[in-house]
């Protein structure tokens, strides 16, 4: 494992985190995590090298933070700086913070957090955050030993990101970045700010939730004729290990295949290490996923579950997949995914949603939770309307 700097903090950092967003799942109830899987594949982690562990209290329904209590026992607490998030929309008055923080840390079985973060804070959130003095109870949880240092995660844009970079002196910012996303949400100028200034920029969907782990042919064909015989995610992790600004890497990583072969690329990353041919290479991806993305679904599952069962990421990468594909067999193949996938409300698995874009009401309850801001309902109705009935995606998409 290589380390590298966290900021201003004295961390010798593991340059790969383990992002618990996207822990294994049990086979029956797909919903919910499996907590037998879920504590090996993250010890294996550590037992590899990594030393960062995040979570969230949404994560896998509530299940997530106690899974990492349980994974961290038996001395893995002690190898690992560990990172949990308030979940802003949970906090209604100030006194929910302390609500908040006491059942993490019971979940987690730890009396302190390494970092704690707002969750996926927008010019909305922060404005809330200012207006119940979260930040001074953060300062006082911090003085209370509760925490140690203070951060954020973010899903805006740059101008709002440098806003809220210069109200605190934030010791870590946590933002979406890869090669794909360098001119969204934070962007690269937004990495640079917060470097300029001292603060650790953890990196997380390095790879756009994985879009980049499963490319287009074509992209695929780019990645060959490198004469390189890199993994399509390695591309993607190297060409952010390879910039200084970035602190570390989360990858929300599933099974233990990943955990393995992400930690080997870990072991050779470095800051420049990738030459001008290989940045070449990147910059040809970039073009042929520019024109192969319809919708920038990052299968955060934030927004789930619908009410009505629709598997609203699943819906979104058949789309995007469909889209991308110039092979009409393997359109086909990705169109018959869709049809696989349930358009009436009684034969819905309630524990593994499976609806497809038609079962969408529009009731708009998932709009709010997108930190991408897709117009998730508006974007089903396309969907349904190319893969459900036919029509040309250039009707919706022109
Ligand atoms: S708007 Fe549609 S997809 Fe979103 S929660 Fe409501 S029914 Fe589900
Ligand atoms: S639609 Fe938005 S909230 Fe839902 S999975 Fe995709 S990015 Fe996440």
């Amino acid at each position: 494992m290589q380390y590298r700097k966290m900021g201003s903090l004295d961390w010798e950092v593991s340059a790969l985190g383990f992002g618990c967003m996207r822990l294994p799942r049990r086979r029956i109830n797909r919903m919910r995590a499996d907590t037998k899987q879920s504590i090996r594949i993250i010890r294996r982690g550590i037992d590899l090298g990594i030393n960062y562990i995040d979570t969230a209290y949404v994560y896998h329904l509530g299940e997530g933070e106690k899974i990492v209590g349980q994974a961290l026992q038996d001395g893995y607490r002690e190898k690992v700086h560990l990172v949990t998030k308030l979940f802003l929309p949970l906090v209604r008055k100030t006194e929910h913070f302390d609500r908040y923080l006491d059942a993490q840390l019971e979940r987690l079985q730890t009396d302190y957090l390494d970092i704690y973060l707002f969750h996926a804070l927008t010019a909305g959130s922060f404005e809330k955050v200012k207006r119940l003095g979260l930040i001074e109870k953060m300062e006082e949880a911090r003085k209370q030993g509760r925490i140690r240092h203070i951060g954020f995660s973010f899903h805006d844009t740059f101008p709002v990101f440098k806003e809220i970079i210069d109200y605190f002196d934030w010791d870590m910012a946590q933002i979406q970045y890869n090669y794909m996303d360098i001119g969204i949400q934070a962007t690269t100028d937004g990495l640079v700010y917060a470097y300029n200034k001292g603060i650790a920029t953890v990196i997380m969907e390095p790879g756009k939730g994985g879009i980049l782990a499963n490319p287009p042919s074509e992209a695929l064909d780019i990645m060959k004729s490198s004469g390189n015989n890199r993994t399509p995610v390695d591309w993607a992790l190297q060409f952010l290990w390879n910039r200084p600004e970035i602190s570390l890497v989360l990858s929300g990583m599933s099974d233990m295949r990943q955990v393995e072969e992400n930690c080997v690329s870990a072991d050779r990353s470095g800051i420049g290490s990738l030459s001008a041919d290989e940045e070449e290479v990147i910059t040809k991806l970039v073009d042929v996923y520019r024109s192969k993305i319809l919708i920038q679904c990052t299968a955060c599952e934030y927004c789930m579950p619908c009410p009505t069962g629709v598997n609203i990421p699943r819906n979104f990468s058949i789309l995007n997949y469909f889209y991308a594909e110039p092979k009409w067999l393997a359109r086909w193949m990705v169109k018959r995914g869709y049809k696989r996938l349930v358009g009436s409300e009684e034969k819905i698995d309630k524990e593994n949603p499976n609806g497809n874009a038609s079962l969408c009401v529009n009731c708009g309850k998932c709009l709010e939770k997108c930190p991408q801001q897709i117009n998730i309902p508006e974007e089903l109705v396309k969907t349904h309307a190319i893969l459900g009935r036919g029509e040309r995606i250039s009707k919706h998409y022109p």
